[in-house]
């Protein structure tokens, strides 16, 4: 079997392989997935905390009503005639006066700590924003360097995959088909020779039978990474 042809065109290939690798690992690319996914966790952020102002402002009306209502009964002692009223009675209502204002403090510290949770919010609401304008300026400006970077590669990935296409011709069909599926795969370089009776891409040394085999048929594929290998 030769395999001059097959591994002419692995080493036009192997120029391919490599810019598609540069362009899978460019810096802008990953730039712009790490932007997005700051954008996305802002996003998140921000819907928690507006459900979190919704919780406390619905805490506030709740308070508020509850202010109304001290005050309500406050107001209705301070219109009682006290002329009128037995000494047990005035007892009462003044102890009943004194729980309402207590009530009424600890309703306005409570409001007071709710109107600060709520502007605690507020701010890491605000701050949330600016994180999200600031992920999205950077995922825009990234996500323009990256195209910009796989336009400048373009026309020589169609200048190599046009050679690549006339060079194919001249392998065997069976070979090639078993070089593409591979390749596809990500797998590279796709042909290796035999080493030392080990597979020339992983190290691995063959069983004697896989040896034999490959002395026989003249190709082998490799059982642990899969590459083809050849003997040469
Ligand atoms: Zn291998």
């Amino acid at each position: 079997m030769d395999f001059t042809q097959i591994l002419n065109y692995q080493n036009l290939d192997r120029e391919l392989y490599n810019i598609e690798r540069q362009i899978r690992s460019n810096e802008n690319k990953r730039k712009a997935e790490e932007m997005h996914e700051s954008m996305r966790a802002a996003q998140e952020k921000s819907l928690q905390l507006e459900k979190k102002a919704g919780v406390l402002l619905a805490d506030i009306e709740k308070m508020k009503k509850q202010f109304q209502i001290q005050q309500d009964k406050i107001n209705e002692f301070m219109s009682k005639d006290l002329s009128k009223m037995s000494s047990a009675e005035i007892a009462k209502l003044t102890t009943l006066k004194d729980k309402l204002s207590q009530n009424l403090v600890i309703l306005d510290k409570n409001l007071t700590a709710l109107a600060e949770n709520i502007n605690a919010v507020l701010a890491e609401f605000n701050k949330t924003i600016k994180t999200f304008n600031s992920a999205k300026a950077q995922y825009n400006a990234s996500k323009t360097a990256y195209e910009k970077d796989v336009e400048s590669v373009e026309s020589k990935k169609d200048e190599l995959a046009k050679k690549l296409a006339v060079l194919a011709k001249t392998v065997d069909s069976k070979l090639m088909d078993a070089y593409q599926k591979r390749r596809h795969e990500n797998i590279f370089p796709v042909i290796v020779p035999l080493r030392n009776n080990s597979c020339g891409g992983c190290h691995i040394e063959l069983p004697y039978a896989n040896i034999s085999k490959l002395e026989s048929e003249g190709i082998l594929s490799c059982e642990h990474c899969r590459r083809i290998i050849y003997k040469d």
